[in-house]
């Protein structure tokens, strides 16, 4: 018997009144207890796929269930196995965090023990301890961000779907949150999140989908979309002959192909890459590149 997927996306298309056509056809399958990453850049479409997974925008047509449950027929029931983190949900500016997770916890249909555990829980997990007495209006923004994740983590639903949940996050909260997702993933939890960083869709993801202009262009592991970069290897060196000589950068089909060029070069020193979900991105979304990406990269 073949399993249910958690996520099952078919002929999906979101045409918005203004005629903008943001998701042109997207099938998709997500299984239990995978961790999904949606890349691509600003105005691809990957917002508007997500609010349609959560049944927060009705699809102009297509087809999405959710465990197997209808999500365009029976929607409130497919909601009920999700926990969302929006990417601009409102919060209420004058709880204090621990009583916004509780109040959350109690909608999610946990009674008041239940709530006030799983809030201590969210709120010790994502590393908010200190500021569970503060208002959510006085907090960072990085702050803010891990209560909405945290919001959708209560109750332990069998699906996340997270709109870009580290955002604005330093690197040590991104770990955190990380840290966070891999545990519920291992207690269960399917996980489906866009991102603008690559490295993010590299270490935390199984697979990573990369929607463009509304189209799923990717689909694959990392190896998987890795093995499509044409010349994956990168050679950097400088060259040997002159003292202040410009990094030289090229790129190869075959590594025995690089080791022939240090040897033709008589290179001692150099470095050698192989393609990375970067490279991948680059060749397959083009131009479009995410600011931060391309900052990276200069
Ligand atoms: P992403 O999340 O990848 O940045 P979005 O899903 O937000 O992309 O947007 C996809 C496209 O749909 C963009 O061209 C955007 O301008 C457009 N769009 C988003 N929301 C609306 C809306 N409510 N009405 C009309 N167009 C929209």
């Amino acid at each position: 018997m073949t399993q249910t997927p958690a996520v099952r996306v078919r002929g999906l298309v979101k045409e918005y009144r203004d005629g903008t056509k943001a998701n042109r056809g997207i099938d998709l399958d997500v299984s239990p207890g995978e961790i999904l990453a949606v890349l691509g850049p600003n105005g691809a479409g990957k917002t508007t796929f997500l609010r349609q997974l959560t049944s927060e925008l009705r699809p102009t047509s297509g087809a999405i269930s959710i465990f197997g449950v209808d999500a365009l027929a029976d929607p409130q029931r497919a909601k009920g196995l999700m926990g969302i983190s929006p990417q601009d949900a409102g919060v209420f500016e004058t709880l204090t965090v621990r009583l916004h997770m509780e109040l959350f916890a109690r909608l999610k249909g946990l009674d008041r023990d239940e709530g006030r555990k799983a809030a201590a829980t969210v709120i010790d997990e994502l590393g908010l301890a200190g500021d569970a007495d503060r208002r959510v209006g006085t907090l960072s923004g990085g702050q803010r961000r891990r209560v909405l994740v945290g919001l959708a983590l209560l109750g332990s639903p069998p699906l996340l779907v997270l709109d870009e949940p580290t955002a604005g996050l330093d690197p040590a909260s991104r770990r955190i949150l990380w840290d966070v997702l891999l545990r519920a993933v291992r207690a269960g939890a399917t996980v489906i999140l866009s991102t603008h960083y690559t490295e993010e869709a590299e270490r935390l993801s199984d697979r990573i989908a990369i929607i463009c202009a509304g189209r799923l262009i990717a689909l694959g592991t990392l190896p998987e979309l890795v093995a499509r970069v044409s010349d994956p290897y990168r050679l950097s060196y400088r060259d040997p002959s002159r003292a202040f000589g410009d990094l030289q950068v090229r790129r190869f089909a075959a590594f025995a192909e690089v080791e022939s060029v240090i040897r033709g070069l008589g290179l001692s020193e150099y470095s050698v890459a192989t393609a990375s979900l970067e490279d991948v991105y680059f060749q397959l979304a083009g131009a479009s590149f995410p600011v931060d990406a391309v900052a990276d990269a200069s």
